[in-house]
C-alpha cells in the first residue's frame, strides 16, 4: 500500500496570450493562463511544492532588456496575495518548512520563486536544468529561460532523477522516477514542450477517489490536447516529435481513471478544486 499525499492545486499569478498561440484555427482574443503551483502535504516529508508560478524575481529578472521582451510578450498579472509565500504563509506554512520543491520544467512561469525556498532540495528529471544552466542570456530567453531565476547555491541543492520505475497504471509514458522512494509521488517524463519535462503521478492523493496526474506544460489546456499548437510555439518548443508524442500520450490519459491536469488550464484546475470540498 502507498503512502497518501494531501493534494492542494493553488494558482500564482496568470498570464494573457493570444488563444490562436495555443489552439489553431481560433479567433485572435487573448486568454488568462493561470500559472499553477501544487502543495503536497507528506506524510514524513513535510509540505513539498510542485512548481511555484510566477514570483517578484520574475519582475526583476525582465526589468531591463532583453529580458523584457518576455514580459512584453506574454504580460503577467501577479498580485501580492497571489504570491506562492503568501499562500503557504496563510495555511501557517513558512518557507523554510518547505525542503522538497518539485520542478516541472524551468520555464520562468514554473519556477519564479523557486529562489525564496532556501532550505529545499530541488528536485528535477536528468537533463532538465541543463539549457537553463549552459545557454545563454540570448539563446536562453528565446527558450523562456530566465537563468537570473536560479538562486546562486542552485548546483549544491539540485537533484536530478532518473526514471526506472516502471508502473503499471501508465506504462505508455515509461519508467517512471520514484522521488522520495516511498511509491507516494512519482516523476512523469513528458518531453517535447521543454527537455526533460517531468509531470507527476499521485497514485493515492488523500481524499481522492482518483489518482492524480500533473502534466506540466504538455498540453496548455484540456482542449489543447486535441489540436496541433501553432506554428509559432515551433520556435519555443525542445522538440516537436516529441511533443507531439507525449500529446498523444496525455490526450489517451485524459480518457483514463485518472484526474489530468495541465498546469495552465483554469477549467482542469477548478474541476480538481471542486472535488476537494465536495
Ligand atoms: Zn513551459
Amino acid at each position: 500500500m502507498s503512502v497518501e499525499v494531501g493534494v492542494e492545486l493553488l494558482t500564482a499569478g496568470s498570464c494573457t496570450h493570444p488563444e490562436h498561440v495555443v489552439l489553431r484555427n481560433r479567433r485572435l482574443r487573448p486568454l488568462r493562463f493561470p500559472a499553477l503551483s501544487a502543495l503536497l502535504h507528506h506524510p514524513t516529508r513535510g509540505p513539498v511544492l510542485y512548481d511555484t508560478g510566477y514570483g517578484e524575481r520574475f519582475r526583476e529578472a525582465t526589468a531591463r532588456l532583453p529580458e523584457r521582451l518576455y514580459a512584453w510578450v506574454t504580460p503577467v498579472d501577479l498580485q501580492p496575495s497571489d504570491l506562492v509565500e503568501h499562500q503557504l504563509r496563510t495555511r501557517g506554512i513558512h518557507a523554510t518548512d518547505v525542503e522538497h520543491l518539485l520542478i516541472s520544467h524551468f520555464h520562468a512561469d514554473h519556477i519564479a520563486a523557486m529562489g525564496s525556498f532556501e532550505r529545499a532540495t530541488y528536485h528535477f528529471l536528468e537533463g532538465a536544468a541543463r539549457p537553463i544552466v549552459d545557454l545563454g542570456r540570448f539563446a536562453a530567453l528565446r527558450r523562456g529561460l530566465l537563468p537570473a531565476l536560479l538562486p546562486r547555491d542552485f548546483a549544491r541543492r539540485s537533484r536530478a532523477h532518473r526514471p526506472s520505475h516502471p508502473l503499471p497504471v501508465l506504462p505508455e509514458f515509461g519508467p517512471l522516477a520514484d522521488l522520495f522512494g516511498d511509491g507516494s509521488v512519482f516523476g512523469v517524463p513528458l518531453p517535447g514542450h521543454a527537455r526533460g519535462q517531468m509531470g507527476l503521478f499521485l497514485p493515492r492523493p488523500r481524499g481522492r477517489r482518483r489518482p492524480l496526474l500533473l502534466v506540466a506544460d504538455a498540453v496548455w489546456t484540456r482542449a489543447a490536447a486535441d489540436v496541433r499548437p501553432h506554428p509559432i510555439t515551433r520556435l519555443l518548443f525542445d522538440d516537436m516529435r516529441q511533443y507531439e508524442a507525449t500529446r498523444q500520450r496525455v490526450r489517451a490519459s485524459f480518457d483514463a481513471t485518472l484526474d489530468v491536469v495541465p498546469s495552465h488550464c483554469s477549467d482542469s484546475i477548478a474541476t480538481f478544486q471542486r472535488g476537494e470540498t465536495a
